[in-house]
């Protein structure tokens, strides 16, 4: 059957800002196993039920670079993603579902080549512009550490803040 099995899946909850693990530099995979096919499984289930494009590993609490992306049809399953070539220029707001209720203007290259492995852990080459390359590149944050607050300008970076300490 081509179909996931996502029928007896139950979505994973998402890290919100501040929890420390969006902050954290994520651990590479080097080889993939049914485990890490489980979790990219469980990945796009949750990103999917949350209505998100994109999500990566740490978003559900796991410190390893593992990215997915669903984007107008094109499903992206990567290990160790790492951008290679990088042209033009777009701006954008962009929203993540680890920092609810914000979105924020991000300008990035608006077509991009990625490096990492495949699900069955080969090496592949993707290449991507527009949508899917912005969600490539949120996503390759994410493994840094890189959140979307950190494209704000100082000013509305403190009012968020201090707005977030009321809540
Ligand atoms: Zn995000």
């Amino acid at each position: 059957m081509l179909k996931e099995r996502q029928e007896d899946m139950t979505p994973l909850d998402i890290k919100k800002y501040p929890d420390k693990v969006l902050r954290k530099e994520c651990e590479p995979v080097g080889r993939l196993t049914d485990e890490e096919r489980k979790i990219f499984d469980e990945m796009l289930f949750t990103m999917r039920h949350f209505y998100g494009i994109g999500l990566a590993a740490p978003q559900i609490g796991i410190s390893r670079k593992l990215i997915v992306a669903d984007v107008e049809g094109s499903v992206v399953k990567l290990a160790d993603p790492k951008i290679i070539e990088a042209s033009g220029a777009d701006n954008m707001k962009e929203g993540c579902l680890s920092v609810p209720g914000i979105s924020v203007d991000v300008k990035r290259p608006y077509k991009i080549a990625v490096t990492g492995l495949d699900v069955h852990g080969e090496p592949v080459r993707i290449e991507a512009e527009g949508l899917l390359a912005r969600v490539i590149q949120h996503e390759v944050d994410h493994l840094k550490g890189r959140i979307i607050l950190d494209y704000m300008g100082a000013f509305e970076r403190l009012k968020f803040k201090l707005n977030s300490r009321k809540r």
